[in-house]
């Protein structure tokens, strides 16, 4: 098995190493619960929209195209758009517009074939399905066309159950199935890879670590005063979270810790929107939560914000804080590390790969406010461990470039264009 790779292979240099077996081929791209087009951070858009988009649009760069497919909600937006030279995102109708994430099962038969009509008159190299509803769909279209299948699940419906999420068996019978036919499983690092080969039984030798990258012309260290002053944010303590509201993202903890926290004047600041049939309750419980404690004054919920202008907020930033009860990467780390901002985060999941602890940030107990509040208060009353542990961070964020994941894909395609096809046991 692969692991994360340490070296740093510039946009240029990789272009010369590229194989030239790949240039000029096609992937289709399969994401039908969700559009790269969507505002990432509510509903059921996030790190998934971002992954899609950034590795595409790294592998257009690189010579190969994408031709991403997704399902259509709305007829406000074009049927074919052109997020750039060489990606195209093709919305496919099937089902009424409206539907919720748990009704796709049923229409996914309907989308599948329509896809396969597209395919038929815009053929594909290879195809890389995202999530299990798209995978179930690869895993069709693999067979119709003898195509080779990679797939990034982004969640595992084990580790969801585990996690406490109630998910359907149609879904871990649907990946167990798929894992058994996919000619190759991303894992975004050596905790996804674990879980693959212990929860899944997924064959070592089909799994490929493809760590997601973060677009550092973007995400950078700036400054804090600049960034607050931006934001009018004053100049007390701010703890950040940025993310979908919903139960596993665990911003309840972070509610709960604010009152144990020594500095009484320490903000948090919540960027983002609510997700899932459950988000609407869930926010009710936070706010309920803020009221209780009387944490009005000290917690301002701010609506989702375009990916571009993030870096503002990991600025503005002392402490990023992803009380995730359960995480396959969190880009949402990565990006603060990115921005030079030290992050506090839940011990579980992709976060043990993604921060490094006492180096990049803090790993805490999951889902406990009290541990949260010491790590806070660690890094609040020493100024000097933030400085370094951010620019560590952002050191280190340098090494996860969208460029090193679409060569690791590229090469995996490459090589699975000129093999023999996995089947289904
Ligand atoms: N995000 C965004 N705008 C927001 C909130 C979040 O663009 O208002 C992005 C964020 O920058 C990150 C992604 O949504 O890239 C969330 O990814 P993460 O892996 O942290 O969580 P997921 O959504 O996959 O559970």
């Amino acid at each position: 098995m692969s692991r994360i790779p340490w070296s740093v292979v510039t946009d240029t240099a990789f272009h010369r190493v590229l194989n030239g077996s790949m240039r000029g081929r096609r992937i289709g791209v399969l994401s039908m619960h969700t559009s790269p087009l969507d505002q990432a951070g509510t509903g059921d858009s996030g790190g998934l929209n971002i992954y899609v988009r950034e590795l595409a649009a790294s592998m257009a760069l690189s010579g190969i195209d994408c031709d991403i497919y997704v399902r259509r909600t709305s007829r406000e937006v074009p049927e074919i758009v052109e997020l750039q030279s060489g990606v195209n995102v093709i919305q496919i109708e099937a089902g009424p517009f409206g539907l919720e994430k748990n009704d796709l099962p049923a229409v996914s038969d309907i989308w599948a074939e329509k896809v396969a009509e597209s395919l038929g008159r815009r053929p594909v190299d290879a195809l890389h399905a995202h999530y299990w509803l798209s995978a179930v769909v690869g895993h069709q279209l693999k067979h119709k066309f003898d195509l080779p299948l990679a797939v990034t699940f982004h969640t595992l419906g084990k580790i969801k159950s585990i996690a406490g999420e109630h998910e359907p068996a149609e879904r871990i019978r649907s990946e167990d199935s798929v894992i058994g036919c996919a000619d190759v499983v991303f894992a975004s690092g050596n905790v996804e890879a674990d879980q693959l080969t212990s929860l899944y039984d997924t064959p070592p030798n089909r799994i490929e670590i493809l760590t997601p990258g973060v677009d550092r012309s973007l995400f950078k260290p700036g400054s804090q005063k600049e960034a607050r002053a931006l934001l009018g944010m004053d100049d007390r303590p701010v703890l950040l979270f940025v993310g979908r509201i919903q139960a596993l993202k665990g911003l309840d903890v972070a509610i709960e810790a604010l009152p144990l926290i020594q500095n009484s004047s320490a903000q948090l600041v919540v960027v983002g929107g609510l997700s899932g049939d459950k988000g609407a309750e869930v926010y009710s419980d936070l706010e309920a939560r803020v009221t209780l404690y009387g944490l009005q004054s000290r917690v301002r919920f701010i609506e989702p914000q375009p990916h571009h202008l993030l870096p503002t907020y990991y600025q503005a930033a002392d402490i990023c804080l992803v009380p995730s009860r359960s995480e396959s990467f969190g880009l949402v780390a990565l990006e603060a590390a990115a921005c030079g901002t030290p992050v506090i985060a839940s011990d579980v999941g992709g976060l043990k790969d993604n921060v490094l602890n006492g180096s990049t940030g803090l790993l805490v107990n999951e889902r406990d406010h009290k541990s949260f509040a010491g790590a806070v208060d660690k890094l609040l009353l020493q100024p000097e461990l933030r400085h370094s542990m951010g620019q560590n961070g952002s050191q280190r964020a340098a090494l996860h470039s969208w460029e090193m994941g679409a060569k690791t894909a590229i090469e995996a395609y490459g090589r699975l264009i000129s093999r023999e096809l996995v089947f289904c046991a």
